[in-house]
This record gives C-alpha cells, sequence and structure tokens, in this order.
C-alpha cells in the first residue's frame, strides 16, 4: 500500500506532469469502486488539470472547471501518467489528454479504489474524518500529545488509525516506533512525556527522510513500494542495523509489526496477541 512518503512524491510529479494539460476523454472502467459522484465525468472533459493535492492517502486533481477529483487508492493501487494509451486490465479510470493521460489502477478487487468527483459543496464522510496529516506544519508536538491522550491503545494501532494520524500505514509505522526506540505493544497511555517528544521527533523525521530518499530515485521506480529504504519493516531475520540483533515479527490480531527487541521491547521477544475488538477503518 503506498503510503504518505510515495503520495507526496508521486502528487509532485503528477502536478508537474499534468497541470495545464486539456482533458480529452474520461473512462470509468470499473464503475462499481465510484464511492460517490455527484458530477457526471463527461463534465471533465475540456478541462484542464489546475492543480494537483495529496490530503492524507488521498489525492486530489482540482481542475479548471472548478471540479475536483480524489482518490483514495487501495491496498494494490497506483497511479501512472502515461504517454500511450493504457491497455492495462486493471485500470478503474483513464484520463486522456493531447500526448499523455493519468491511469488508475488497482489490483486488489477486494480493496477498491474509492474515487469522488465534487463540485466543491459537497462533503464526503471519509475525507471529513481524516485526522492529522504529520506532513504539515500543523502536527505539532502539543497536538500529538492531545491526540494520544483521548486514545488508550496500543501506539502502533494509533499511527495507522486514518481518523487519527492520515497518511501512514503498516511500512512506516514500523519504521517510526523503530526510530523511537518504542514498542509496538505499549499503550499511548503508558507513554511517557519524553517517549512522546520522541515518538513526535521520529514520525517527522522518518517521513522527511523518506520523500527526500523518493525524490532522489529516477522517475521509472515511483510510486513502487519495493523502492523503500526500510530499516526494519518486513525485514524479519536480518539483523538490526544498530545493534545485529535480529529483527523479529508479531502479530496483533491481522497487524503484523516487525521490530528490534534490543532497540524497542529492552531484549524482550513479543508473544503474539489475539485480535483485539477495533472501529470501522477509515481509509
Ligand atoms: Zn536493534
Amino acid at each position: 500500500m503506498l503510503e504518505l512518503p510515495e503520495l507526496e512524491v508521486s502528487k509532485d510529479r503528477l502536478r508537474l506532469a499534468l497541470v495545464g494539460k486539456r482533458v480529452a476523454a474520461v473512462e470509468l472502467h470499473k464503475p462499481a469502486a465510484i464511492e460517490k459522484t455527484d458530477v457526471a465525468t463527461e463534465k471533465l472533459i475540456g478541462a484542464h488539470f489546475k492543480n494537483v493535492n495529496r490530503i492524507g492517502r488521498h489525492l486530489c486533481f482540482e481542475f479548471d472547471s472548478g471540479v475536483s477529483l480524489y482518490v483514495n487508492l487501495g491496498r494494490e493501487g497506483h497511479v501512472h501518467v502515461y504517454e500511450r494509451a493504457p491497455a492495462r486490465l486493471d485500470a478503474v479510470l483513464t484520463i486522456q489528454c493531447e500526448k499523455t493521460g493519468l491511469r488508475v489502477s488497482e489490483q486488489d478487487s477486494h480493496r477498491p479504489v474509492r474515487i469522488a468527483l465534487l463540485t466543491g459543496t459537497e462533503e464526503i464522510e471519509w475525507l471529513n474524518r481524516l485526522g492529522l496529516d504529520p506532513a504539515s506544519p500543523d502536527f505539532t508536538l502539543e497536538r500529538l500529545r492531545l491526540l494520544l491522550e483521548r486514545r488508550d491503545r496500543p501506539v502502533r494501532h494509533v499511527l495507522t488509525d486514518q481518523r487519527a494520524i492520515a497518511g501512514l500505514g503498516e511500512a512506516y509505522a514500523d519504521e517510526i516506533l523503530f526510530e523511537a526506540r518504542l514498542s509496538p505493544f505499549q499503550t499511548t497511555s503508558e507513554l511517557k512525556p519524553e517517549e512522546v517528544l520522541r515518538l513526535h521527533a521520529a514520525i517527522k523525521k522518518v517521513i522527511s527522510l523518506a520523500i527526500i530518499y523518493l525524490k532522489a530515485l529516477p522517475k521509472v521506480e515511483l510510486p513502487v513500494e519495493r523502492n523503500r529504504n526500510l530499516k526494519v519493516h518486513r525485514c524479519r531475520g536480518r539483523q538490526c542495523h544498530a545493534c545485529a540483533s535480529t529483527i523479529q515479527l508479531v502479530r496483533d490480531g491481522k497487524i503484523l509489526t516487525n521490530y528490534c527487541p534490543t532497540c524497542q521491547t529492552g531484549g524482550k521477544v513479543l508473544e503474539d496477541r489475539e485480535p483485539a475488538p477495533a472501529k470501522p477503518p477509515v481509509q
């Protein structure tokens, strides 16, 4: 699943490729993937791309006609700019411009892409419920402290709860906890002030470094998850780069977390947990 750093870099590249381009044709290949639409896609034809923004894990394409297209990618979702007409079976939406175009694709049929076309006055529940964007200047230490105080859950759950912090997923949550030297099972109510400070610094550092790393990659390598520069996520069995201990995997219900016992849990190898009752996720 693409997370904030990949989508932030993709947003910049999409903006460069698409702003000013005139829409010649729009095709919805899988109409069932549409979460909500108040504007017929034909209304995009003739409009020009005005801007591309990112909100959490959502991309927002603005047009000079006043219409905005919101895209929330699923687990295997990708967004590409193409130069020739696309012929991919996993395409959900294509927007054809002169000599170029935008293709939104999804390979996982169980987690469809959410697409919404808005004229600017409507409200969408899944957008309104998004939490703080950790790349935003508003994501201050104080805001994080208040956010954690209101929840009494494992910190790993809060990091990936889009209603709390919008944009992170499993990969960068593992990396942030490693950077902050925190156990994934530690509950937010147990965090000491210095640990909240470390967590805030780790969120900012991991996201910033990931964006810098991804921006330096050639265009063709984005946005692909395997190009991430990760230290613990999906590194089970490898040596920790900081202490040479073996990276472990622990299961908390359906959540899989990689961590270093020496760096994060005082040397303790965590035992798997049974699924905890959870509220429906917001994407
Ligand atoms: Zn370590």
